[in-house]
């Protein structure tokens, strides 16, 4: 690859857009595929390269000028619908199954001119903080070959950071997009429950899962939030609220901000590098302006064991459809009964099988009170105490993960230990607000650390604001991994 090459996919997305919009669309794209699939060999963060299907022939015909984002390629994870292709969930079980529709951010990305570039690995269904749990092998973080980029969105995670893509789509349930933002320095975010469309994403827990970017800077995170934001009639869930303009927010000034600190948040056993840079950031904030204030979240504790109960209880409703019979794989056998068995002893991967079972079990006479609805009640208090807690903060910033990225193999064979990697991204979902992860630092192994900013339902604006006046200080996101 020649130098001027290389500098090219370091290009923001406004300079990248200005690049496509004089040269085409194509130009562009090439650009990013040599790259994309050199590193793919090292790195296996994308599943499938489709360059036939780019149709950005089409996006060429269209006036670059009124399409905002004008052959910007994105990177498009495994378990959102393209029409035509193959949406997988980096799962067996799903193999050839081709959606005959786009999903809704698809369908609004084309119409922005931008171009889906790939299909990113992640953990199997979504399941897992490592992308460790794909059938089709592990994604491995650009900063550091033997460690995990994070899960489920690492292939989309790694993509970005790797300059092997301007942007990515991911999916977050509880952490998937804003962990492996963390594990890769990149900014990750988690819409406000509703903010965008869900129609086309391949459910994993319906009142948790939110699609949403991962990109290298905050400006182009809001430029993708531009056009993916907004009220879909084909998802009943999602919210007639107007959309603004996010990058108008996107202006150096914190002041008077007020930011709370969750007493919760800062546990012991989490990593002191963390700790330091996330409470290095909070200083930022507060030299610049910023008001900084002690909150507590008092059910916080409660939150994994929540998640592991509603989550797996949706999880194991929604994939009971993946039976053989409609969608992707199908064993031989004699009996229908035996197909079923068959098809899903074979097709699902170990920690699928063990949401199904723990979801299953959960819902079941006898223990849907004990477990699912009693869940469901320590949700409604977690909820609440972001609403107390809103009262008095603006934002709240916390940790993304309590480690930079662990080792390939490291908490594989300890489900609970993997489940802890999302302490401080589950309460998020549970309570349907937004929340970004952002670079806040590097260990001294020079490992990326992120910090999580969370705001009110639909005040994704002001994570925005307070976010870019961050990062223009800091400037962290300059930082390449070493690849
Ligand atoms: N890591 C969490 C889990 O395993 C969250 C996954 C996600 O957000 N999709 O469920």
């Amino acid at each position: 690859m020649s130098p001027s090459q290389e500098s090219l996919t370091d290009l923001s997305l406004r300079e990248a857009l200005d690049f496509s919009r004089k040269n085409g669309a194509r130009a562009l794209r090439d650009i990013f595929l040599g790259r994309a699939r050199d590193l793919n060999l090292k790195l296996n963060a994308f599943l499938r390269f489709s360059p036939r299907d780019f149709e950005s022939h089409e996006v060429d015909g269209a006036d670059p000028s009124t399409r905002p984002l004008y052959g910007i390629p994105v990177a498009v994870k495994d378990n959102i619908c393209v029409r035509g292709r193959q949406a997988g969930c980096a799962s067996k079980i799903l193999e050839g199954h081709i959606p005959p529709y786009d999903a809704t951010v698809i369908e609004r990305l084309r119409l922005a001119g931008a171009v889906p570039f790939g299909v990113c690995n992640m953990d199997e269904f979504a399941f897992g903080s490592s992308s460790e749990s794909s059938a089709f092998g592990p994604v491995r973080n650009p900063w550091d070959l033997e460690r995990v980029p994070g899960g489920s969105s690492g292939g989309s995670a790694a993509s970005v950071a790797a300059r092997m893509t301007l942007a990515a789509l991911g999916s977050d349930t509880g952490g998937s997009i804003r962990q492996p933002a963390s594990f890769c320095g990149v900014v990750g975010l988690k819409p406000t429950y509703g903010r965008v469309s869900r129609y086309g994403l391949i459910a994993f827990g319906s009142s948790f899962d939110q699609i949403g970017p991962i990109t290298r800077t905050v400006e182009d995170a809001a430029l993708l939030m531009n056009v993916l934001a907004g009220h879909d009639p084909k998802d009943s869930t999602s919210a007639p609220v107007p959309v603004p303009d996010y990058t108008r927010a996107l202006v150096r000034d914190v002041k008077g901000l007020r930011i709370g600190l969750p007493k919760e948040y800062f546990i012991e056993g989490m990593d002191p590098e963390v700790e330091k840079s996330v409470r290095a950031a909070a200083e930022t904030y507060r030299s610049m302006g910023a008001e900084i204030k002690s909150v507590s979240l008092p059910h916080t504790r409660h939150s994994v064991a929540v998640y592991y109960i509603v989550a797996v209880a949706e999880a194991s409703s929604n994939l009971g459809r993946f039976d053989g019979v409609e969608f992707g794989l199908r064993a031989d056998a004699k009996t229908l009964r035996e197909m079923y068995i068959e098809t899903r002893s074979r097709g699902f991967g170990a920690e699928a099988k063990r949401r199904i079972l723990l979801g299953t079990f959960v819902l079941s006479a006898g223990y849907y009170e004990a477990y699912y609805l009693k869940g469901q009640k320590v949700r409604t208090l977690i909820r609440e105490d972001f609403q107390k807690a809103f009262r008095e903060v603006d934002l709240m910033l916390t940790p993304t993960a309590p480690t930079p990225a662990f080792k390939i193999g490291e908490k594989s064979n300890d489900p609970l230990a993997m489940y802890l990697s999302d302490i401080f991204t589950i309460p998020v979902n549970l309570a349907g607000i937004p929340a970004m992860s952002l670079p806040c630092g590097f260990s001294a192994a020079g490992l990326p650390i992120g910090v999580q900013l969370m705001a009110r339902p639909f005040e994704e604006e002001t994570i925005f604001r307070a976010a870019f006046a961050f990062e223009q200080e800091t400037g962290f996101y300059k930082r390449k991994p070493p690849l």
